[in-house]
This record gives C-alpha cells, sequence and structure tokens, in this order.
C-alpha cells in the first residue's frame, strides 16, 4: 500500500483573503509538494504519473491511498469536493483517500459525506493543529485557533472517519516545555494518528525574515536535540495514538541557511533552548531528519521502540506499529518515504 500525492488546485482561506493572504508564516507549498504533482494535469494524470514513481522505489505496493496535500483540500463546495473525492477512487488499486485540511475548513455536511465514503473506502483526514497555544498560532498567522481544532477532530472521530492530526515542533516563541506539554492535550484527543515535524525556516516565507530579524526567538532543533525532544514527548503520548512521522525534510535548495558558528545559531538561542529538553549539548543546526540518523539506533521511546532508525525500519513506537499505519509509507523511513520528499506541512 502507498501513497500517492496529488495537487487538486485547492487554495486556503489564509492566502484568497477570507481569513487573510499572507499564509501560515512557515508555508511555502512548493517545498512541500512532491516534485511530480502539478496542479493543472488531470487527477488520473497525477495518479499515475505517482504510482509510476513510486513503482520505481516501492515494487510491492499493489492499492493506493491519493493523498490530497497541499493546501486546504476540502476548501470547496462540497458538490466540488465530492467529485474530486470520486475521481480518486475510480482510478484502478485506489482503496481510499487521505485528506489534509485546516480545522476551519470543514462542516457538519463535508463530515457525512465522508463517513458515507469511510463505510466503503479507507478515509482519513488529517488536520493541520501545529501548535497546541493560541499564543504560538496567532503568531504564526494560522488565523484559527486550537479550539475549532479539538472540536472537528471530535466531530470527525465520531463519525468513524480516521483522524489524524500534523504538530510542529520548534515555532518561534514556543519554549521547549510548551512543547512538551502539546503531548498531554493532544492525548487527549480521540486521534487515530499524528505526524510531527521539526520546524525548518524555508524560503520564500515571512517566517524567513522573521528568523533573519530575531534569531533569538527559534529553536531550530539539532539532529541530536530533536530526537532527544520526540523521545521524551513519545514517552508522554497516548500509546494508542500511531506515529506516522517523526520528522520531515524540505528539498535543500528551498532551507534557509544558518552559521552554526555565528549569530542565528542554536548557540544563540539562550535561555529556553533545546538543551533543556534533553541532556546533551545542541552542536549544529540542520534540519536533520530521523532518516540521517545513520545506522545507529534508539531503544525503549515510550511503550515500544525504534530499531536501526536510518538503516532500518520502525516497530512498534506506542501500541501502534508504523507498519500498521493505513497505507502510510511508514515502514520506509529509513529509505526516505514520499512524506519525506518536499515533507512539511501545508495543511
Ligand atoms: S500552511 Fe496551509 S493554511 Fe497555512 S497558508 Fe499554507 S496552505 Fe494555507
Amino acid at each position: 500500500m502507498q501513497k500517492v500525492v496529488v495537487d487538486a488546485g485547492f487554495t486556503c482561506p489564509n492566502r484568497d483573503g477570507t481569513k487573510g493572504t499572507g499564509g501560515c508564516t512557515y508555508c511555502n507549498n512548493d517545498a512541500f509538494n512532491p516534485s511530480y504533482c502539478n496542479p493543472v494535469e488531470p487527477l488520473h494524470y497525477q495518479i499515475a504519473k505517482g504510482i509510476g514513481f513510486h513503482l520505481v522505489r516501492y515494487r510491492k505496493a499493489t492499492k493506493y491511498l491519493v493523498y490530497f496535500q497541499p493546501y486546504s483540500n476540502t476548501y470547496a463546495p462540497l458538490a466540488r469536493l465530492k467529485e474530486l473525492y470520486e475521481d480518486a477512487l475510480a482510478y484502478p488499486d485506489v482503496v481510499g483517500l487521505v485528506i489534509g485540511t485546516r480545522p476551519d475548513c470543514i462542516d457538519e455536511a463535508k463530515l457525512d459525506y465522508l463517513r458515507e465514503l469511510s463505510l466503503k473506502h479507507y478515509i482519513q483526514v488529517e488536520y493541520g493543529i501545529e501548535s497546541c497555544n493560541d499564543k504560538t498560532l496567532n503568531r504564526i498567522n494560522r488565523q484559527h485557533d486550537f479550539a475549532i481544532a479539538e472540536q472537528v477532530i471530535r466531530m470527525t472521530h465520531d463519525r468513524g472517519i480516521k483522524t489524524g492530526a500534523h504538530l510542529i515542533f520548534g515555532l518561534p516563541g514556543e519554549s521547549p516545555d510548551e512543547m512538551l506539554a502539546t503531548a498531554k492535550t493532544i492525548s487527549e484527543l480521540p486521534l487515530d494518528s499524528v505526524k510531527f515535524h521539526q520546524l525548518q525556516v524555508v524560503k520564500g516565507t515571512a517566517m524567513e525574515h522573521e528568523f533573519e530579524e530575531n534569531p533569538s526567538d527559534f529553536h531550530q532543533f539539532t539532529l541530536e536535540g530533536y530526537i532527544r525532544f520526540i523521545i521524551r514527548f513519545v514517552e508522554q503520548l497516548n500509546p494508542a495514538i500511531v506515529i506516522e512521522r517523526f520528522s520531515g525534510e524540505v528539498p535543500p535548495r528551498f532551507m534557509k541557511s544558518f552559521d552554526p558558528a555565528g549569530a542565528g545559531s542554536i548557540d544563540s538561542v539562550g535561555a529556553g533552548s533545546i538543551d533543556s529538553v534533553g541532556a546533551g549539548p545542541i552542536d549544529s543546526v540542520g534540519a536533520g531528519s530521523i532518516d540521517s540518523v545513520g545506522a545507529g539506533s534508539i531503544d525503549s521511546v515510550g511503550a515500544g521502540s525504534i530499531d536501526s532508525v536510518g538503516a532500518g525500519s520502525i516497530d512498534s513506537v506506542g501500541a501502534g506499529s508504523i507498519d500498521s499505519v493505513g497505507a502510510g509509507s511508514i515502514d520506509s523511513v529509513g529509505a526516505g518515504s514520499i512524506d519525506s520528499v518536499g515533507a512539511g506541512s501545508s495543511v
């Protein structure tokens, strides 16, 4: 089973002027979108290209989930959503949909329709929570609060629809303790799965300028610091929630580069640095993902273990086996999954 990303040409209310025009400060969808997606191409053509792309890497895949990923994929009239979703489901060997969206782009009628679809297909809705702190959401210009995320997650779960969420760690102004507290908050939500992202400052975003002006507001994780943080986080996370992704990595050409020895490095963060999460030093600024750990192993995360990250697979974190994440590609973390090609959160 493999996810195939499509770009159905959606936008979002934080870009089209309904709520804002500048978008969330970290967002550059070009950085998040796989190269094989092009919104001007018909959906079936994109699916065919995506399947072809994955056949080279994951030859065992015989069934597919179409992943509506870029922008807010429920942000259209219900009639338009029906056309798109049913068109995708009509493609041979497509057995379900994964739909990424903002919490404020869903309503009862759309959820009722998705419930109907879910009786015959695998249907998962992924919401961009990003942070549980309204102060942070305001700072990154999300134009919605945490309460709406909590509300729609419950509405979605109550209909029996698989419910996922995205979180970003390292957002400006958010302390490590606040990030860790998120584990308890989301553990109380009826979530089936989560995807974690370490903050990456991406070129062409408002955050790039913000970072240049106030680097000390940012907690850019090093690889080691992020691993320590994630271990602490997972230890506190409800083990019934499946972790679909620990980190992501945008293509290098989109990455804002840093001089670790100069102003703006993690060493200059000062109070509230990631050092207060883990025990070791933060020695280099980077966007390393768990994929890049190499052949080292991480044992005993929460109730489960991560075996041979980088060289192998991630097995049984918490109560859920990564291999059991619907059609997620987490079993290919070591080799880099499609989620990690331009990985980020655009929801
Ligand atoms: S992250 Fe999502 S909601 Fe925010 S600007 Fe980008 S597409 Fe819009």
